[in-house]
């Protein structure tokens, strides 16, 4: 039957998540989960929504109440909230509703792999844009008419943060969609959300790493309600279901909680900066919930592998013409600690 397989899918070679170890205790610093647990209103809006009379339904396609909840929580129109089963499945539908066959999406290098992998799924071209030296973008901007522009801010793997004021030059300079990917944007001091007023511009956010909910799978996208429409054509009609959609109102209504955990993982985020420094590794300035570090005299790779051997498990990735590194996501401080020490035994 391979000979029937779209040729795009057959060359493409997948996009390959972090591990989930399943069967052994690891120390688990590899996909940026957050190591708080979700708010408690979170815990009591799913045992309320855990009904027979509430399954037995189809849960309502547009997410009404979540799209309530976050236009309160973020002062924005609900009709300009797109509701996704996690914002990978958002960033999905962005691109299924502008990128052609043959089209050509952009977005800087070294970034979040998975804009390649939904380019080679669309059959469409990619293109990186490298950032520059000091982890900004470059301009002029260097290519024009591509179909969809992603934008990771902060950035994965980097931490780093592009100013809000560089995407709204960036989003007056390109003619297309940009789309803005606020994956992990609670950990920062800043946000685009505003820009998302503008007519080309899409801001994703997602409840898996501030909320605590990765296991959840809910994500949205802030937009024009005209874009927000086309949107809803494309997606699934129930693609996000009753129990993640009464979990995910009742977490942006819970900011409280959310500061409370941000600033501990902020706290920690420091510390794990500072003394990976003095342990002779180049840290990049995180906003986010991890932290990317390299040595300068060597490839990290054999320091991914000893930690697995130990059980600690981090990120470890390389990119062609810019090296390798480990991203190391801000666990407790308990788990900090252990992991610090192994990497002082191993250096
Ligand atoms: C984690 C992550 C996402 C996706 O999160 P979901 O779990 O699918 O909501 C999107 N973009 C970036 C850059 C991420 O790191």
């Amino acid at each position: 039957m391979t000979q029937f397989l779209r040729p795009s899918v057959r060359a493409m070679a997948g996009y390959t998540p972090g591990e989930q170890p399943r069967d052994e205790v690891f120390v688990k610093l590899n996909t940026n989960e957050n190591p708080y647990p979700p708010s408690p209103r979170v815990l009591a809006a799913l045992a309320e929504a855990l009904t027979g009379e509430r399954l037995r339904k189809y849960p309502d396609p547009h997410g009404t109440a979540f799209r309530h909840a976050a236009a309160r929580t973020f002062a924005i129109d609900p009709d300009g909230i797109l509701i996704g089963n996690g914002s990978d499945d958002v960033l999905t539908i962005l691109t299924r509703t502008f990128v052609p066959e043959g089209g050509l999406i952009v977005a800087p290098s070294p970034s979040y792999l998975l804009y390649r992998t939904l380019a080679d799924i669309q059959g469409a071209h990619f293109q990186t844009v490298p950032f520059t030296p000091d982890w900004r973008l470059p301009r002029p901007w260097p290519v024009r008419g591509a179909s969809l522009t992603f934008v990771a801010n902060p950035n994965s793997p980097t931490g780093t943060l592009v100013p809000t004021a560089d995407l709204e030059r960036l989003a007056e300079e390109i003619d297309g969609p940009l789309a803005i990917d606020e994956a992990y944007v609670d950990f920062a001091p800043e946000n685009a959300l505003r820009l998302a007023r503008r007519p080309n511009v899409i801001v994703t956010r997602t409840l898996s790493k501030s909320y605590a909910l990765a296991g959840l799978r809910f994500g949205f996208a802030v937009a024009d309600p005209a874009l927000v429409r086309e949107f809803n054509k494309v997606k699934d009609s129930y693609n996000c279901d009753t129990l993640s959609l009464a979990a995910a109102a009742a977490a942006v209504l819970d900011q409280d909680y959310l500061r409370e955990t941000r600033g501990k993982v902020l706290a920690t985020r420091a510390r794990l900066t500072d003394a990976l420094r003095g342990l002779g590794f180049e840290v990049l300035p995180s906003q986010a919930n991890f932290v990317w570090c390299r040595r300068p005299d060597r490839p990290v790779r054999a320091i991914y592998e000893e930690l697995k051997q130990q059980h600690i498990l981090v990120r470890y990735m390389s990119y062609a013409g810019y090296g390798d590194g480990l991203r190391i996501s801000v666990g407790t401080d308990a788990e900090i600690d252990h992991l610090l020490a192994e990497l002082a035994r191993l250096a």
